[in-house]
Protein backbone atom coordinates (compact mmCIF):
# COMPACT_ATOMS: atom_id res chain seq x y z
CA UNK A 1 0.00 0.00 0.00
CA UNK A 2 1.05 3.51 -0.69
CA UNK A 3 -0.35 7.03 -0.58
CA UNK A 4 -0.90 9.02 -3.63
CA UNK A 5 0.94 12.66 -3.22
CA UNK A 6 -1.72 14.15 -5.43
CA UNK A 7 -4.89 12.66 -4.41
CA UNK A 8 -3.81 11.34 -0.67
CA UNK A 9 -5.76 8.22 -1.13
CA UNK A 10 -3.95 5.50 -0.17
CA UNK A 11 -3.79 2.79 -2.88
CA UNK A 12 -2.17 -0.60 -3.64
CA UNK A 13 0.80 -0.93 -5.64
CA UNK A 14 -0.63 -2.02 -8.88
CA UNK A 15 -2.63 1.67 -8.76
CA UNK A 16 0.74 2.78 -9.33
CA UNK A 17 2.65 2.66 -12.46
CA UNK A 18 6.16 1.36 -12.35
CA UNK A 19 9.18 4.12 -12.35
CA UNK A 20 13.18 2.79 -12.88
CA UNK A 21 13.97 6.47 -10.54
CA UNK A 22 11.93 5.65 -7.67
CA UNK A 23 13.67 3.95 -4.65
CA UNK A 24 9.88 2.19 -4.17
CA UNK A 25 9.53 1.07 -7.69
CA UNK A 26 6.61 2.78 -8.19
CA UNK A 27 5.78 6.35 -9.13
CA UNK A 28 4.48 9.09 -6.66
CA UNK A 29 1.27 9.92 -8.41
CA UNK A 30 -1.17 7.12 -8.67
CA UNK A 31 -2.66 5.61 -12.22
CA UNK A 32 -5.94 7.47 -12.16
CA UNK A 33 -4.36 10.81 -11.19
CA UNK A 34 -1.51 10.79 -13.93
CA UNK A 35 -4.01 10.13 -16.88
CA UNK A 36 -5.90 13.18 -15.22
CA UNK A 37 -2.94 15.32 -15.64
CA UNK A 38 -2.15 14.05 -18.61
CA UNK A 39 -5.72 15.05 -20.43
CA UNK A 40 -5.30 18.38 -18.41
CA UNK A 41 -1.90 19.06 -20.17
CA UNK A 42 -1.47 17.56 -23.16
CA UNK A 43 1.53 19.66 -24.24
CA UNK A 44 3.24 18.56 -21.14
CA UNK A 45 2.68 14.64 -21.43
CA UNK A 46 4.29 15.08 -25.40
CA UNK A 47 7.14 16.81 -24.32
CA UNK A 48 7.98 14.21 -21.83
CA UNK A 49 7.06 11.50 -24.68
CA UNK A 50 9.71 13.47 -27.11
CA UNK A 51 12.34 13.44 -23.93
CA UNK A 52 11.68 9.90 -23.58
CA UNK A 53 12.55 9.10 -27.82
CA UNK A 54 15.25 11.23 -27.24
CA UNK A 55 17.18 9.81 -24.72
CA UNK A 56 16.04 6.15 -25.19
CA UNK A 57 15.48 5.62 -28.75
CA UNK A 58 15.91 1.68 -29.19
CA UNK A 59 13.62 1.26 -26.57
CA UNK A 60 11.05 3.45 -27.81
CA UNK A 61 11.34 2.14 -31.50
CA UNK A 62 11.36 -1.20 -29.88
CA UNK A 63 7.61 -0.57 -29.24
CA UNK A 64 6.76 -0.46 -32.66
CA UNK A 65 8.36 -4.28 -32.70
CA UNK A 66 6.92 -5.62 -30.07
CA UNK A 67 3.59 -5.03 -31.29
CA UNK A 68 4.44 -7.82 -33.77
CA UNK A 69 6.47 -10.05 -31.35
CA UNK A 70 2.99 -10.27 -29.57
CA UNK A 71 1.65 -12.09 -32.77
CA UNK A 72 4.78 -14.46 -33.03
CA UNK A 73 7.67 -14.19 -30.40
CA UNK A 74 9.59 -16.05 -32.48
CA UNK A 75 9.24 -13.13 -35.06
CA UNK A 76 11.06 -10.97 -32.90
CA UNK A 77 14.26 -10.43 -31.27
CA UNK A 78 13.62 -9.78 -27.24
CA UNK A 79 14.07 -6.01 -26.21
CA UNK A 80 17.57 -6.46 -24.15
CA UNK A 81 18.75 -7.84 -27.46
CA UNK A 82 17.10 -5.48 -29.54
CA UNK A 83 18.10 -2.43 -27.62
CA UNK A 84 22.15 -4.02 -27.53
CA UNK A 85 21.45 -4.35 -31.04
CA UNK A 86 20.83 -0.86 -31.84
CA UNK A 87 23.58 0.87 -29.40
CA UNK A 88 25.98 -0.69 -31.64
CA UNK A 89 24.91 0.58 -35.19
CA UNK A 90 26.32 3.48 -36.90
CA UNK A 91 23.75 5.39 -37.42
CA UNK A 92 23.15 5.63 -40.57
CA UNK A 93 21.72 3.70 -43.87
CA UNK A 94 22.62 0.65 -44.73
CA UNK A 95 22.12 1.28 -48.66
CA UNK A 96 22.80 4.64 -49.11
CA UNK A 97 24.91 5.89 -46.03
CA UNK A 98 23.02 9.08 -44.96
CA UNK A 99 22.93 10.01 -41.41
CA UNK A 100 20.63 9.61 -38.85
CA UNK A 101 20.00 14.06 -38.45
CA UNK A 102 20.02 14.19 -42.68
CA UNK A 103 17.40 11.14 -43.01
CA UNK A 104 15.38 12.77 -40.50
CA UNK A 105 15.38 16.06 -42.59
CA UNK A 106 14.94 14.55 -45.72
CA UNK A 107 12.18 12.41 -45.27
CA UNK A 108 11.09 13.60 -42.33
CA UNK A 109 11.55 10.13 -40.35
CA UNK A 110 14.25 8.73 -38.35
CA UNK A 111 15.93 5.50 -39.70
CA UNK A 112 13.83 2.69 -40.14
CA UNK A 113 14.81 -0.71 -38.95
CA UNK A 114 14.46 -2.73 -41.96
CA UNK A 115 14.85 -6.56 -42.17
CA UNK A 116 17.46 -8.06 -45.09
CA UNK A 117 15.26 -10.79 -45.75
CA UNK A 118 11.60 -9.90 -45.65
CA UNK A 119 10.19 -13.46 -44.30
CA UNK A 120 12.76 -13.57 -41.36
CA UNK A 121 11.84 -11.72 -38.47
CA UNK A 122 13.38 -8.93 -36.78
CA UNK A 123 16.29 -11.05 -35.53
CA UNK A 124 19.79 -10.29 -35.19
CA UNK A 125 21.54 -10.55 -38.47
CA UNK A 126 18.77 -9.83 -40.46
CA UNK A 127 18.33 -6.64 -39.40
CA UNK A 128 19.56 -2.89 -40.65
CA UNK A 129 18.86 0.72 -40.41
CA UNK A 130 17.46 2.53 -43.54
CA UNK A 131 16.58 5.99 -44.43
CA UNK A 132 12.54 6.37 -45.51
CA UNK A 133 13.51 6.40 -49.17
CA UNK A 134 15.80 3.35 -49.20
CA UNK A 135 13.39 1.31 -47.19
CA UNK A 136 10.26 2.22 -49.39
CA UNK A 137 11.73 1.81 -52.66
CA UNK A 138 13.37 -1.59 -50.96
CA UNK A 139 10.25 -2.81 -49.44
CA UNK A 140 9.33 -6.01 -49.96
CA UNK A 141 10.30 -6.30 -53.76
CA UNK A 142 13.95 -6.10 -53.56
CA UNK A 143 16.69 -8.10 -51.86
CA UNK A 144 19.37 -6.95 -49.40
CA UNK A 145 21.79 -7.14 -52.61
CA UNK A 146 19.84 -5.75 -54.99
CA UNK A 147 18.80 -2.50 -52.98
CA UNK A 148 22.51 -2.23 -52.01
CA UNK A 149 23.84 -1.78 -55.95
CA UNK A 150 21.07 0.56 -56.51
CA UNK A 151 21.84 2.69 -53.64
CA UNK A 152 25.71 2.62 -55.06
CA UNK A 153 24.73 3.48 -58.07
CA UNK A 154 22.06 5.74 -58.45
CA UNK A 155 21.69 7.86 -54.80
CA UNK A 156 25.73 8.56 -54.40
CA UNK A 157 26.23 8.96 -57.87
CA UNK A 158 25.49 11.23 -61.06
CA UNK A 159 21.91 10.83 -60.27
CA UNK A 160 21.95 12.46 -56.74
CA UNK A 161 18.33 12.92 -55.42
CA UNK A 162 17.11 13.09 -59.19
CA UNK A 163 14.56 10.52 -58.05
CA UNK A 164 11.80 12.42 -56.21
CA UNK A 165 9.25 11.46 -59.17
CA UNK A 166 10.04 8.44 -58.52
CA UNK A 167 9.80 7.72 -55.25
CA UNK A 168 6.15 9.63 -55.06
CA UNK A 169 5.19 7.13 -57.59
CA UNK A 170 6.07 4.47 -55.51
CA UNK A 171 4.66 5.65 -51.93
CA UNK A 172 1.10 5.80 -54.28
CA UNK A 173 1.84 2.01 -55.28
CA UNK A 174 3.14 0.99 -52.18
CA UNK A 175 0.17 2.22 -50.10
CA UNK A 176 -2.11 0.53 -52.05
CA UNK A 177 -0.21 -2.80 -51.86
CA UNK A 178 0.44 -2.35 -48.30
CA UNK A 179 -3.50 -1.46 -47.67
CA UNK A 180 -4.09 -5.20 -48.87
CA UNK A 181 -0.92 -6.85 -47.66
CA UNK A 182 -2.28 -5.60 -44.01
CA UNK A 183 -5.69 -7.21 -44.51
CA UNK A 184 -4.12 -10.45 -44.32
CA UNK A 185 -2.82 -12.35 -41.14
CA UNK A 186 0.13 -11.96 -40.47
CA UNK A 187 1.51 -16.05 -40.93
CA UNK A 188 -0.10 -15.84 -44.15
CA UNK A 189 0.99 -12.97 -45.55
CA UNK A 190 2.77 -13.94 -49.37
CA UNK A 191 6.32 -12.80 -49.53
CA UNK A 192 6.48 -10.09 -52.23
CA UNK A 193 9.71 -10.65 -53.31
CA UNK A 194 9.96 -14.65 -54.67
CA UNK A 195 14.34 -13.87 -53.53
CA UNK A 196 13.46 -13.84 -49.80
CA UNK A 197 10.81 -16.47 -49.70
CA UNK A 198 13.44 -18.59 -51.28
CA UNK A 199 16.38 -17.31 -48.84
CA UNK A 200 13.79 -18.08 -46.00
CA UNK A 201 12.54 -21.31 -46.71
CA UNK A 202 16.25 -22.03 -47.04
CA UNK A 203 17.15 -21.37 -43.69
CA UNK A 204 13.46 -22.63 -42.18
CA UNK A 205 15.17 -25.42 -43.70
CA UNK A 206 18.60 -25.35 -42.45
CA UNK A 207 17.19 -24.16 -38.68
CA UNK A 208 14.62 -27.10 -39.08
CA UNK A 209 11.28 -25.59 -38.87
CA UNK A 210 10.28 -26.85 -42.18
ZN1 LIG B 1 -3.96 9.76 -6.97
ZN1 LIG C 1 19.09 5.29 -47.64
Amino acid sequence: MKTCRSCNIRKDEASFHKSTRAKSGTQTYCKSCTKAISAARPDLCKARGERYRAKNPAESLYRHLAKRARLNAAYCIDRQGFCDWYYKQPMQCEYCGESQDNARALYGHKLHIDRKIGTIGYRDGNMVLACQRCNLIKNGYLTHQQMMEIAGRYFNGPYGNAHEELLEALKRLQSVVRDEYHLLDIRKRPSLCLADAQAGTAIAKAEGRA
